[in-house]
C-alpha cells in the first residue's frame, strides 16, 4: 500500500541548532525535588533540548510503581520554569491527553504498548484534533513496520503534522543481549519510506543496561537519526522504574561527549538512493557477523558437551546434514548454490577448529 504523510520539519517546531534533538529525563516522575533536581542537572550539562519523565507507567506486572499520575503534572510545570525547557511525556488514553495539555506539557509521545492497539491509537488520534501538540510515535512492541506506519498515518490524518518516530527497539522471543532488540533495519526501512519522518533513537529501552547505551547511542547516530530519547536520573540506582538502565545527567553528558557524530542526515537532498542502500547493507552484514558468532558460541557449548563426553568433533554424517538442509534452504531463499555450499563448508571447518581447541583444553 503506497503510503504519504504530510508533517512539519522538526527545526520547525524545536530548535537544536542543528544538531541532533536530545530529549533526556528520568524514566518516571518521582516526587518534586526528584524531577526537579534531574532536570537542572541535566540542563547544566547543556546537551538536551527536552527533559522527559513518565508519568503514567504502563508496567508489565501489575504492583510495579504505575507513575504519579495527575499528581506529576505540576512538578513539570515548574521544571519548565526553573530550567526554561520544554517537557515531554507518555499519552495512553485521551484523558491523559487533556490533563497533559491542561498542564502545558509541550511533546507528547505515545509507547510502544499503545502503538500496538489500532483502537487505542484511533482515540488518541481523535482526541488530538485541532490540537496543535508535537507527537512522537513510538515502535510497537512487536517487529510489526505496517503497525508503526499505521499508527502514524492515523494521527496524521488526524491533522497532527508535528509528528517524529521513536525508534526504541522489539520484544525478545528468547533471551538477548538487548531488553528490546533494535532490528535496525526496520527502522530504516521506515526512514526509506518516509524520508521526511524525524527518527528519535532511544537507547535506554533497546538496552536495558547502562553498560549498552553507548554502542546503541552510537549506531542510532551512525544512521544519521534525527534525535535521542535517553533516560537520565540524578540517583540512577534508586530508581523506582528502569533502575538499571539509567545515567545520571553527568554520566549521559560524558557519553554522549564521546559520540562520533556526522553531519549529513538521512533525506537530506545530497543523499543518494546509493548511500541509502549501502547503509542497509553495512547493517545487514553486521548482522551477519552478529549471527555468526551467536553461532560460534553455540559450537562452544557443543565442544564442552563432546569432550565431557568423549565425543568426537567431527561427525561426517552431520556434516552430510548440514550441507544438504543448508542447500534446500538457500534453494528456497534464490541463493546461488555454491555460494550457500562454500560459505557453509567454511563455517564447517571453523567451527571444527573451534570444537578441536575447546576439547584440547581440560575440562573446568
Ligand atoms: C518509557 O519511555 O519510559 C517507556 C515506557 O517506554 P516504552 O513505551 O518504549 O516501553
Ligand atoms: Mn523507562
Amino acid at each position: 500500500m503506497n503510503a504519504s504523510l504530510d508533517i512539519l520539519p522538526l527545526s520547525s517546531w524545536i530548535n537544536t541548532d542543528g544538531k541532533p534533538l536530545v530529549i533526556a529525563g528520568p524514566c518516571s516522575a518521582e516526587t518534586e525535588e526528584q524531577m526537579v533536581e534531574s532536570a537542572q542537572q541535566i540542563k547544566d550539562e547543556g546537551y538536551a533540548h527536552v527533559i522527559r519523565a513518565g508519568v503514567w507507567k504502563p508496567r508489565t506486572r501489575p504492583g510495579s510503581f504505575e507513575g504519579m499520575g495527575e499528581a506529576a503534572l505540576p512538578w513539570l510545570q515548574t521544571v519548565k520554569k526553573e530550567t526554561g525547557m520544554p517537557v515531554a511525556i507518555e499519552v495512553a488514553n485521551p484523558n491523559h491527553i487533556e490533563l497533559a495539555l491542561k498542564y502545558g506539557v509541550d511533546i507528547l509521545w505515545v509507547g510502544a504498548r499503545t502503538t500496538v492497539n489500532p483502537f487505542n491509537v484511533q482515540e488518541l488520534a481523535d482526541a488530538l484534533k485541532g490540537v496543535d501538540v508535537p507527537l512522537l510515535v513510538k515502535n510497537p512492541v512487536n517487529p510489526d513496520l505496517q503497525l508503526w506506519i499505521g499508527a502514524l498515518e492515523r494521527f496524521n490524518r488526524a491533522g497532527v503534522r508535528k509528528l517524529g518516530a521513536i525508534h526504541r527497539g522489539f520484544s525478545n522471543a528468547q533471551e538477548n543481549k538487548f531488553r528490546n532488540s533494535p532490528m535496525w533495519p526496520i527502522a530504516i526501512e521506515l526512514k526509506t519510506l518516509f524520508p521526511q519522518l524525524p527518527i528519535i533513537g532511544d537507547p535506554s529501552h533497546m538496552a536495558g543496561k547502562r553498560a549498552l547505551l553507548f554502542e546503541l547511542t552510537q549506531r542510532a547516530m551512525d544512521l544519521n537519526y534525527d534525535g535521542l530519547i535517553i533516560e537520565s536520573h540524578r540517583d540512577p540506582e534508586k530508581a523506582w522504574s528502569d533502575a538499571a538502565q539509567q545515567l545520571t545527567p553527568v554520566a549521559l553528558g560524558e557519553m554522549l561527549h564521546e559520540l562520533h557524530v556526522r553531519k549529513k542526515s538521512y533525506g537530506d537532498d545530497y543523499q543518494t538512493q546509493l548511500e541509502i542502500i549501502r547503509e542497509k547493507l553495512d547493517h545487514l552484514d553486521r548482522e551477519l557477523l552478529e549471527t555468526l558468532a551467536a553461532r560460534m558460541s553455540l559450537v562452544e557449548k557443543i565442544a564442552e558437551y563432546k569432550r565431557d563426553n568423549n565425543v568426537s568433533a567431527y561427525q561426517v554424517d552431520r556434516f552430510r546434514e548440514i550441507l544438504n538442509t543448508r542447500a534446500e534452504w538457500g534453494n528456497s531463499l534464490n541463493l546461488f548454490p555454491n555460494l550457500v555450499d562454500e560459505l557453509f563448508k567454511l563455517v564447517h571447518m571453523e567451527s571444527i577448529r573451534k570444537q578441536t581447541e575447546v576439547m584440547n583444553q581440560v575440562s573446568a
